[in-house]
């Protein structure tokens, strides 16, 4: 995984005729931290799991980003999520650097009790090198608001009252409003910048969705809200299809009970592994990486891709898809509203002010619109596909902060 994250970055690097040793720089993680978690299950039996967090990247401001509990978590893809969250803040061009981590644990095995367990150890063994102007964790996938609560108060209780240690807190616990359903909403605004770009609207435009967590289920929403139709959404456990489009806030509530979409009675169901190269205007992977590869990117009929889900699509598939001239809106940029009122949540703790939710989701869709033009610009200006134009807006915006904070002898130009 993270040698396909290098590839994308190294294309990049080539249109800035960058110096190996400068790729090098830009490349390698700040700092990488394993830590050994052992506690007890609640039958007395002894748990013992793996954490990580890599920093890869601080030139920009504290690094930031998810915390992932899934039994993949290892280092290598907490380097290559962390390296995609250096360029997604700097594409934003909201103060913070990149960061990622997680536990190799299962919470779909777990007592609620045992995360709470688990998520302390890891805050533990971790505190001395995590904090509101050091790294911030926040949710990912299998994480949640309960678990950024667990971590503000442990490492509360070593650093004194700290909420804006972690972002992705319950809105009573000084979380901000509009966090929850922040990604799902700036993956809209991305779908909607999409498809002005190809002189079209929400309107009647059909989507096919992979993944109904946190993200997919609240873009399903909101792009249904505003005339898209939701035609197939599908997850691990199977799938399901509407040519007249599915009632999202119904398939919501079945979701929230039955944990998957499979079994929904409002369409026909369907393989799991279809949802890719569904009949749709639009196919938004929102799950986990991979999942357009080699083997079925030929087959997708979508026209536009809008990557919610980090790093959806192997360098292959990439190239497949680039043939096809299907329009791919990078994850860096297309998810990149999570962080982003991440952002407004650290800044109202630390300024102990809150926002209200118009004026998170008005700043979330500046924010938005703005880095897809800057990405378009970009793109327009060195003749690009958009993942290779935003990350060259990430590389110029890291390395130039980078270059800044010392003097350098070596002439480095970020173009
Ligand atoms: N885990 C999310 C991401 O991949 C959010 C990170 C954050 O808010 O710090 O972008």
């Amino acid at each position: 995984m993270l040698e396909a994250s290098h590839r994308y970055f190294h294309q990049a690097a080539d249109v800035l005729d960058l110096s190996p040793k400068v790729r090098e720089v830009l490349l390698t993680p700040n700092r990488v931290i394993k830590v050994d978690i052992v506690e007890e299950a609640d039958d007395g039996q002894l748990m013992h799991y793996t954490g990580f967090r890599v920093q890869h990247n601080s030139a920009r401001g504290p690094c930031k980003g998810g915390l992932r509990y899934h039994p993949t978590m290892d280092e290598d893809h907490a380097s290559a999520l962390a390296n995609l969250m250096t360029w997604k803040t700097a594409i934003v061009d909201v103060p913070f650097g990149g960061a990622k981590g997680g536990i190799d644990c299962d919470p779909s095995q777990m007592s609620r009790f045992e995360l709470e367990r688990v998520t302390r150890r890891f805050v533990d063994q971790c505190k001395e090198v995590i904090g509101p102007t050091i790294d911030i964790p926040a949710p990912d996938v299998n994480t949640n608001a309960d678990v950024m609560a667990w971590i503000m108060d442990e490492y509360s209780r070593y650093a004194g009252f700290s909420p804006g240690v972690v972002t992705g807190k319950p809105l009573h616990l000084f979380g901000s409003e509009g966090r929850d359903e922040a990604t799902g909403r700036g993956v809209m605004y991305a779908l909607e910048e999409a498809l002005r770009d190809c002189g079209k609207d929400l309107a009647g435009t059909t989507v096919a969705l992979q993944g109904f967590g946190n993200v997919g289920s609240h873009a399903a929403r909101m792009i249904a809200e505003r005339g898209g139709k939701i035609v197939a959404v599908a997850d691990h456990m199977g799938g399901v299809a509407n040519e007249a489009g599915l009632d999202v806030p119904s398939l919501v509530d079945y979701a929230a009970e039955h944990r998957t979409v499979a079994g929904f009675s409002g369409g026909d169901a369907i393989e799991g592994a279809s949802i890719i190269t569904w009949p749709a205007d639009v196919l938004i992977p929102a799950a986990l990486e991979d999942a357009i590869d080699a083997k079925n990117a030929g087959e997708v009929q979508a026209k536009i891709i809008v990557e919610a889900a980090n790093a959806p699509t192997t360098p292959e598939a990439d190239a497949i898809l680039k043939q096809k001239d299907v329009l791919i809106v990078p994850d860096i940029l297309a998810n990149a509203g999570g962080v982003t009122v991440s952002y407004f949540e650290w800044a109202q703790n630390i300024q102990q002010f809150r926002w209200e939710l118009d004026r998170v989701n008005a700043e979330l869709e500046k924010r938005m619109r703005r880095a897809y033009q800057s990405v378009r610009e970009i793109a327009e200006a060195k003749n690009t596909d958009l993942r290779t134009a935003a990350f060259v807006l990430a590389i110029q915006r890291v390395g130039r902060a980078a270059l800044s904070r010392r003097a350098v002898r070596e002439t480095i130009d970020f173009g």
